[in-house]
């Protein structure tokens, strides 16, 4: 890593650096984990270098079917070029199975499948710990207007029934997932795009046969097997082999297409 970068932001699993030119940032995936607002902390090596590449291996297809991402490209094992954008201060959650807070808030069983997909916000605000909130919160306290929340919900929609098709070809149901989005400025035009990070660190994603958790809750749930689970994710998509570790010592990871 070149120290000699300037640091903009640290954040719970994430670094952002300048970027080489005007209007780029370069993101730095951490090992770091974090759960319950930070107050569950732990490094689990390798899960930033797997995060980096399952989350390029997304945004590539969404830039590649016009939705569009702060993405540029992946620059190393832990860092991707990304465009520079404003984040609307909103956590955009979408459901297609209850799992989590929702389950537990509607005294659900885990599992059920909803009715339909259920896209809730969340106020990005961890001193508040996220609350949830209404499109009329957002627009009366201009966290986005109404123009920029109608783009939310549509590509919402869209970047759903997309990840849905891809985890299910790969044999694993894609509960719930958390996005963030943000406003892209060039010249005197702005449009919302997705920003952030799809990762097994912001998704639940669960095997389709057995129901075995290849997510984050492993670690909120002390269940073990955390990078193992998200290996078994870069393995699915092609992104590393069978016998591929992601440790830093040995970066091997190859395969492109
Ligand atoms: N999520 C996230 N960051 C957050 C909160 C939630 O990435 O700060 C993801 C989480 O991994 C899950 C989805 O959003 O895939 C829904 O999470 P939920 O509201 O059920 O909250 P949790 O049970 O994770 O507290």
């Amino acid at each position: 890593m070149n120290t000699r970068r300037t640091r903009i932001y640290e954040g719970k699993a994430k670094i952002l650096y300048e970027g080489p030119e005007p209007g780029t940032l370069i993101v730095h995936y951490k090992d770091d984990t974090t759960a319950f607002n930070a107050q569950k902390m732990e490094v689990i090596d390798g899960k930033g270098v797997l995060n980096n590449r399952i989350s390029e291996l997304i945004f590539t297809r969404l830039n590649e079917m016009s939705i569009p991402t702060h993405f540029i490209r992946r620059m190393n094992m832990r860092e991707q070029l990304i465009r520079e954008v404003e984040i609307i201060p909103v956590e955009v959650v979408i459901r297609n199975v209850a799992a989590g807070s929702l389950a537990k808030r509607l005294g659900l069983e885990e599992g059920t499948a909803l009715p339909r997909s259920i896209v809730e916000f969340y106020y990005k605000n961890d001193a508040l710990n996220d609350p949830m909130v209404s499109e009329e919160h957002i627009t009366a306290f201009g966290w986005a207007n109404p123009q920029e929340l109608d783009d939310i919900m549509a590509l919402s929609i869209r970047i759903n029934d997309f990840l849905c098709g891809l985890f299910l070809g790969i044999g694993i149901k894609l509960v719930d997932f958390k996005i963030e989005f943000g406003r892209l400025y060039e010249g005197e035009m702005m449009r919302v795009v997705l920003a952030d990070e799809i990762s097994p660190d912001s998704c639940r994603l669960w095997d389709l046969k057995t129901n075995e958790k290849l997510d984050k809750d492993r670690f909120r749930r002390d269940m073990g097997g955390v990078v193992e689970a998200y290996q078994e994710v870069a393995r699915r998509l092609g992104i590393i082999m069978d016998s591929e570790t992601p440790e830093r010592s040995k970066p091997k990871l190859v395969k492109t297409d």
